[in-house]
């Protein structure tokens, strides 16, 4: 039995809901590209024995965990509508993902992969932010006070669509993005001072205004 109506009853996250004002029960989220951010994408990952997570990946999850934000992943997954794999098939991928990743103590919170063509047309395959939408409306997600990180253009473009901040990882995405990161590690390290700053704001709607101070509502 869960208190809360309509609650994501997801562990630690429930405890901070009932007193809180309502905007502060909106959610921040890193959300994380799969290929090339969380494992090796210079092969194909057709099935779960092909999933090679990075070495910094469950460390990485673990301290954007720790930091109270959800993690989640948004993934094109083309080769579905392709025939490369079934959707079963990536279901078990990344049933695999999350259980290597929980083994180390870190935790996924959720998985939105656009599985259509890449030429379908769909409204969810990145760089349009379908699947970035849809995480905000699962998971009740305040989408500026939340992250994409991406390896390549087409993360970035996405999360700016949706409205979020954007840390690129390597050469392609990070000098588009609002933070150039080296590595996840890196990625993690600087969303978790990130967040942390901006919880002392606390006015998530304000995002251009310098003045936010005056705003800010009080927590009693
Ligand atoms: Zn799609």
């Amino acid at each position: 039995m869960t208190g809360e109506p309509g609650g994501s009853g997801e562990g630690p996250c429930s405890v901070i809901n009932r007193n809180s004002i309502q905007v502060r029960s909106l959610r921040k989220a890193a959300i994380l590209d799969r290929d090339g951010v969380l494992n090796d994408n210079r092969r194909p990952v057709n099935r779960p024995e092909e999933l090679h997570l990075f070495a910094d990946a469950a460390r990485a999850v673990r301290m954007l965990n720790e930091a109270g934000l959800l993690v989640l992943v948004a993934t094109n997954q083309g080769g579905v509508g392709l025939g490369y794999l079934s959707a079963p098939q990536l279901a078990r991928i990344h049933a695999a993902m999350v259980a290597q990743l929980a083994a180390a103590g870190a935790r996924i919170d959720g998985i939105a992969a656009c599985i259509h063509r890449p030429d379908a047309g769909c409204s969810c395959r990145k760089p349009r932010p379908g699947l970035l939408l849809q995480l905000r409306d699962q998971f009740h997600l305040d989408l500026r006070a939340s992250y994409m990180v991406g390896d390549r253009a087409v993360d970035i473009e996405a999360g700016r669509a949706a409205g979020t901040k954007t840390v690129g990882i390597g050469r392609e995405a990070g000098p588009l993005a609002d933070y150039a990161a080296i590595s996840l590690w890196d990625a993690a390290r600087w969303i978790c001072a990130d967040a942390a700053k901006s919880d002392g704001r606390q006015t998530p709607m304000l995002t251009s205004a310098h003045t936010v101070t005056q705003e800010r509502m009080t927590e009693r």
